[in-house]
């Protein structure tokens, strides 16, 4: 249902009266200034990833006016976050927070209910408040990027340390963090190395978890865990609390690295592809976080548009995709792996000779010579970011259509032939049924990989937006049905996930609202986020 509704304007969250929110409004503004409180009353604009809005999703897969902000309040200090925390439970206002509203393909800025005062922490609260350059970590605010925290530390001279950055640098390193993301160094899962937050709970409280609630510590950010139950899961993907403060460990520079990418010819080739990736990650001769990419994205990354490849309708047919790859400095392929060894020269030389052993056993598969690539190829932009330089390059695949946004299907398993090919199978059979172009890409962890699919739609075509929706909770559904869940999923598909993880009769469902209701009892914080609702709402048809 399209919601075009600019004329009374800002959006009022349901379930209070427009005077008393506007009152509410003035209340803030008196609080922080106000300059700070910024009332959501212009045409919706969706500028571009650096320049991105924070009220709305701008590659938003409903009407941009389903999921709106009323208002963006920008807090300075967490005894502000803690102010604004107070102001909301005594108006009942949804407040949402984001630390710089990148998280792109996952809902952007958006709040998950309509009309909420979006708190965006990033913008003030930037800093980098601590680097140790003898335990390699660091502690900062919710505004510090990935590329603010490389140049830092290149501008102090730390060579020593490098920073771990997820497939675009924009982003936020908390929000990243809490939402789970990844980055491609051995330091790639970004929850497993942080250490110690600084929450400001739901009802005003302020806390500092592991070491951090020892008063004169030095260790915050080098042991993460403190004493007693170990609080810090509780506030990832989750809407239990708003996090002013995250410590995170460095990687020591490894003195030396090399990319490598090797392509495999058949589709089929995926299956004895994981089966040799799997001991060789778990026992860390592949060290990072590789990529298996389908050809189809190697070509979409080329940042030239569809319609150079293919006019028809329904999902582009492999022979074109092929045509397209022979003439690729890559030459033809169905997958291509993108990897990185590190260490000195020699360190290096005996893991490469055995990843070379292990992936030429795969009839026709070929290692590619990187000084045969032209320099903008995707290739160099997985080679930064493999080491550790933050990068853009890859949104140049969004260019595929016109008006170009993504949204993703995650799904995790373990690295196994088996499971390969059924979520291959399940995505392609699936994307052919809605006609969506086929994207997939198996990015490997330790003892699991993410299956991450990402589909490409225009955002001013109702009907293929539709047919993505329809894909992704197909998707959703049937993997769910082979006993597949996601690992992070777009704000509007999150009630579908959570209902997925329904073992038990929904206990885990049930021990997150208990959560929610003694945490939250006015159910302000981002209500619905993770499929988590607080008492105010459920039972209300808030879910989709
Ligand atoms: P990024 O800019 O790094 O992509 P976002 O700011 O978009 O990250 O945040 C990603 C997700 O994490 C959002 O869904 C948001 O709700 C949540 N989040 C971000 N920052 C915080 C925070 N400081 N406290 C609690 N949740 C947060």
């Amino acid at each position: 249902k399209p919601i075009r509704d600019r004329q009374r304007l800002p959006v009022v969250p349901q379930g209070i009266e427009r005077d008393d929110f506007l009152a509410a409004l003035e209340d803030l503004k008196a609080k922080m200034g106000h300059e700070f409180v910024e009332i959501n009353d212009k045409a919706l604009k969706d500028g571009w990833y650096m320049e991105h809005p924070n009220t709305h999703d701008m590659m938003t897969i409903l009407d941009e006016e389903e999921l709106v902000a009323s208002a963006v309040v920008y807090p300075s200090t967490t005894e502000e976050v803690q102010q604004i925390v107070l102001w909301a439970n005594k108006h009942r206002i949804p407040i949402f927070p984001i630390s710089m509203g990148r998280n792109l393909g996952y809902g952007g800025a958006a709040p998950r209910v309509r009309g909420s005062v979006t708190l965006d922490l990033g913008k003030r609260m930037n800093k980098i408040l601590d680097i140790n350059p003898e335990d390699y970590t660091c502690l900062v605010e919710p505004g510090v990027s990935f590329y603010a925290l490389h140049e830092v530390l290149k501008e102090k001279g730390y060579d020593h340390m490098w920073v771990d950055t997820p497939d675009l640098g924009g982003g936020s390193i908390l929000g990243n963090t809490l939402d789970r993301g990844v980055g491609y160094t051995p330091y790639g899962d970004h929850w497993a190395c942080h250490s110690g937050l600084e929450v400001v709970l739901p009802t005003g409280e302020i806390i500092r978890t592991g070491m951090g609630a020892l008063p004169g510590n030095n260790t915050w950010q080098a042991f993460p865990y403190g004493f007693g139950p170990y609080s810090d899961g509780l506030f990832s993907q989750s809407n239990f609390g708003i996090v002013t403060k995250m410590g995170m460990t460095l990687m020591p520079n490894p003195g030396g690295y090399e990319s490598f990418m090797y392509t495999f010819q058949k589709e089929e080739d995926l299956g004895p592809l994981m089966e040799i990736i799997r001991p060789l990650r778990i026992g860390m001769i592949l060290e990072n976080v590789a990529q298996v990419r389908h050809v189809a994205q190697g070509i979409a990354a080329q940042g030239l548009p569809r319609s150079k490849f293919y006019q028809g309708s329904g999902s582009i047919p492999d022979e074109v995709l092929h045509t397209a790859a022979a003439e690729s400095p890559a030459g033809d392929h169905t997958w291509a792996y993108y990897g990185m060894s590190y260490g000195p020269s020699h360190i290096r030389a005996y893991k490469l000779a055995i990843v070379d052993a292990e992936f030429l056993k795969i009839p026709g598969a070929k290692k590619v010579d990187p000084s045969t690539l032209p320099a903008d190829d995707y290739y160099f932009s997985r080679d930064r970011i493999a080491a550790g330089i933050p990068d853009i390059h890859e949104l140049r695949w969004v260019n595929w259509t016109p008006n170009g946004a993504h949204i993703a299907f995650s799904p995790v398993s373990p690295i196994r032939s088996a499971d390969a090919m059924k979520l291959f199978g399940l995505g392609k059979k699936l994307h052919q049924q809605y006609g969506i172009d086929f994207f997939p890409a198996f990015i490997v962890g330790l003892r699991e990989m993410h299956l991450i699919v990402e589909i490409v739609f225009d955002r001013d075509d109702t009907e293929r937006k539709q047919a993505a929706m329809d894909c992704l909770r197909d998707m959703i559904d049937q993997a769910a049905a082979l006993g597949y869940g996601e690992y992070r999923t777009h704000l509007v598909l999150m009630d579908q996930v959570a209902s997925t993880y329904s073992w038990g009769d929904g206990a885990l469902m049930k021990f997150n609202e208990r959560l929610k209701d003694a945490l939250d009892p006015n159910g302000i914080l981002a209500p619905g986020k993770s499929g988590i609702w607080p008492k105010r709402y459920r039972g209300r048809g808030w879910e989709m």
